[in-house]
Parts: C-alpha cells; structure tokens; sequence
C-alpha cells in the first residue's frame, strides 16, 4: 500500500465498486482507494450480464423463483405456477433507473476502450419472451400493456417471425415479445474495464478485507484494511451481498441479504441465438465466446453457494425446451452467486442522516451489472455536491424506517420465512 490516507475509499470491488471508482477517478484531484477481497459467491463473477433494462424490471431476469422459499407475502405477490413464481413487476421509478443506466453503456464503452480499459464485450442483442401457451401469451400481454410508454422497445413476433429470427427455437413455441435494448455484456470484464479505467486514472486497488470503520463524533475517519487503517474523508459501501456488516461498523442496519443464483454453462458452440432468451422457465444467454449461460435460480438461503441437481436439471430442461440442440451439448460448468437482495428488490443508495462522509451503493439485487454505471454517476454527483440525476428519495435507506413508501415494503424476516 503507497498511501494511507484517500479522499473516498470504496469497500467491494465488484462491478458496483469497479464502477464508483472508475466514474469517480475522473476527477484528478481526489485521492481514491478501491478495497476488496474476494468473497464465495461474488455476485458479479456469477452474473449473466443481461443489460436487460425492461426485462429486469418486470422480473424476467430472476429467471426462476422457487416458490418455497417465499414468504406467505410474497407468494400472494407472484403468479404462482407449480412450485415455482412469476416474478413481479417494480415501481415505474426503478424503469427509468434502469433505462437511464442502459442509455448510458455505449458511451462508457467508447471512452473505456478509448482509455486502454479492457472491451467488456457490449453486444446489441435485445432479450425475447419466449410464448408456449395462452398462458404466457396473458402473461406478454400484461407485461406490454402496463407499459405504454415503452411501445417503442418492445416488438410482438408470430410463431413464423420467431422462428425466422431464432431458427434453433422449439418449433411448438407460438411467439415472443422482444425487448429491443436489452442488451448484454461480459460481467467479468466489465468489471475488470472499470478497474482498468479506474487505475489508469491514478485510482490504488488493495487486496484486503475491510474490518472496521471508524466514525468520530458522526464524521468518518478510517477503515481498518489488513491491521492498518487508511484515514478517508468518505467511504462508499460496496460490498455486495457482504454490506450489511460493513453497516454494522458505523452502526447501521442495512436489510440486505445474500439470495443465491445458479447458473449452468455450456461448452462454445457456434452462434446459435440472435438474441438473449427468456421463458417461464429459465434465461439463457450466448455469450461472446459462444459458451451458452442459463440462469438462474431465485433462493433465500443464506451464504450457501453450492450447486443442487434438483434445480440445476430444471434449468437445464427448461433450456433445452427452448432450444432443442442443448440436449446433446456438454455442460461445462456450473456455478452460483449471491444476490445483494433487499425487501423491495430496490437498491440502497446514498448517504444516511447522523453519519458524514459514509454512502450507500449496495442492495443492486439481480440487476446490478444493468444499474452499474448509474450508480456511479448517482455517487460522484453527492460526492461533487450536484443534484443527483434521478430523485434519490425512493433509494435511501431511511426508506425502510416508513410505513408507507411508492409499493409495498416488507421485512426481511417476512421475505426469509
Ligand atoms: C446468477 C446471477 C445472475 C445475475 N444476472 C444478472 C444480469 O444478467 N444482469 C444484471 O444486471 N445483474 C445480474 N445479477 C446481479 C448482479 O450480479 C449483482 O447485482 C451485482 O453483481 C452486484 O454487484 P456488487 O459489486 O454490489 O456485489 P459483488 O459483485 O458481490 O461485489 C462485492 C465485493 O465486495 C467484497 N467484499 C465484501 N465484504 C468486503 C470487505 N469487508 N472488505 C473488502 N471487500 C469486501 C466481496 O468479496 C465482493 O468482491 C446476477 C446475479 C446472479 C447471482
């Protein structure tokens, strides 16, 4: 370690982290410090990088939730079919966050490949809900009709169209809904590319765990990394899944809770989709080294990262409805991650009242590869005193201290049990 003392110290280094650093590095006269160990079950090495702005936020990126594990609550707020859920639909507010994170990649590509950052592979995809039955036809047609507004990024394909597009497709499916800008990226490099931009702006990277902060008399003083502190003016709490004991360091219950995501990978094929997948039963996304991912299952089990058969062969099976030619494909490797869940699925961003120089940027749940690059901005802008560029309000954490907020808020033992 160079320094002991930075302006803003950022503890997590996964994408959310990479990001912050990065969009703050810009900045030449603050003194940056980006902390991180990594933990079992990173989120953002599990991930399957969907920038799947409308798809996350009527929940077609959970892939599937197993119902079991929900809440009484809970399972009253999905389509239940079987044992698992329909994901629900987010506030209005939670799509212009995404959307405006979304807009916001093709321009942090050119400027991080301009910079000598590594390409963190952004492919114009689009994500299509795949139709087997009148079922999911009801279930497109909710989705299409409740947001009028995004006519224009959505597009209906008959059986034939969609067969034409998705040649490989299980010829019994009737149709898709598209989702024309949902797009993806290589998780993993993108995180490394924010990194990359990070250090190449003069940003230190330290490979450590972070144990303590201190607060005096409600300011920030210093975090303790490898038994040596690091005096800062602020520091931003990225620690993914892990943040809620980075909270409890400056005495803050943060409702944040690992909910763990499976994922199978296959072997590299040839192009085998035009666009990344979805259906009632799983997502499946060909990355750009041809590998095929499929997610992902929706557990709340704690800090558990171990592969289940059970629930790796119904994603399989759902994969392999979808796209026949996956039956006889190797699977190369399987994994699981852990979601920074909160009770509303809605990022913690910000700072809290009684304790200057520490932010929020935790709680990205399943969509934080996609919300990556506006929380960054989001944070630089509080650092740098300006009007953040979405109304923070509905991010805060005090949030969770109200009785009534824009959609219904549980607590988290609710969501456990
Ligand atoms: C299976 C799966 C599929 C997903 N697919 C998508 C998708 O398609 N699109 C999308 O947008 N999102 C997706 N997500 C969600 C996305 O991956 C997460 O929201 C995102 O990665 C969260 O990033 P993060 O930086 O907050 O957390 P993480 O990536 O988990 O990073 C947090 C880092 O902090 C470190 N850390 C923790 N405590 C400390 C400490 N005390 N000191 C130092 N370091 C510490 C951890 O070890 C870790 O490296 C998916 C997630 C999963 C599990």
């Amino acid at each position: 370690m160079k320094n002991n003392k930075f302006d803003i110290v950022i503890v997590g280094g996964g994408v959310v982290g990479a990001s912050v650093a990065y969009e703050l590095s810009k900045d030449s006269s603050l003194s940056i410090a980006l902390i991180d160990i990594k933990k079992p079950g990173n989120a953002t090495q599990a991930s399957a990088g969907g920038l799947w702005a409308i798809g996350e936020s009527v929940g077609l990126g959970c892939g599937v939730i197993f119902f079991k594990t929900l809440s009484k609550k809970r399972q009253e707020n999905h389509g239940v079919i079987g044992e698992v859920a329909r994901p629900h639909q987010l506030p209005p507010f939670f799509f212009d966050f995404c959307l405006k994170s979304n807009d916001m990649f093709p321009g942090l590509y050119k400027e991080l490949i301009e910079l000598g950052a590594c390409d963190f592979k952004l492919e114009k995809t689009g994500l299509k809900f795949i139709m087997y039955d009148q079922d999911d036809l009801k279930y497109a047609q909710g989705i299409y009709n409740s947001i009028p507004h995004l006519k224009d990024q959505m597009a209906w394909l008959n059986q034939e169209e969609l067969i034409i597009d998705e040649p490989f497709i299980n010829k019994k499916a009737i149709g898709a809904l598209e989702f024309l800008k949902d797009d993806q990226v290589n998780p993993y490099l993108l995180m490394n590319s924010f990194r990359d931009g990070a250090r190449i702006n003069g940003a230190e990277i330290i490979k450590g765990e972070v144990t303590d902060v201190e607060v005096i008399n409600g300011k920030v003083q210093s975090v303790t990394v490898n038994d040596g502190k690091i005096y800062c003016n602020t520091v931003v709490n990225a620690a993914g899944a892990w943040a809620k004991e980075i909270g409890n360091m400056v005495g803050l219950s943060l409702p944040i809770e690992p909910v763990k995501g499976q994922v199978l990978l296959s072997e590299k094929l040839p192009p085998i989709m035009r666009s990344c997948i979805s259906t009632s039963d799983c997502y499946i996304a060909q990355k750009d080294n041809g590998e095929v991912l499929i997610g992902s299952t929706t557990e709340n089990i704690g800090y558990e990262t171990s592969g289940s058969l059970s629930h790796l062969r119904s994603l399989a099976a759902g994969a392999v409805k979808a796209l026949p030619l996956l039956r006889n494909i190797d699977c190369k490797r399987t994994w699981a991650g852990l979601r920074p869940g909160t009770p509303d699925e809605v990022p913690i961003l910000g700072p809290v009242d009684g304790i200057e120089g520490y932010l929020n940027a935790c709680g990205h749940f399943r969509t934080g590869i996609l919300t990556s690059a506006i929380t960054a901005r989001i944070i630089s802008d509080l650092v740098n005193d300006n009007e953040p560029i979405i109304d923070l309000k509905p991010f805060l954490l005090d949030r969770f201290s109200k009785k009534v907020v824009n959609h219904s808020v549980e607590k988290m033992e609710d969501i456990l049990t």
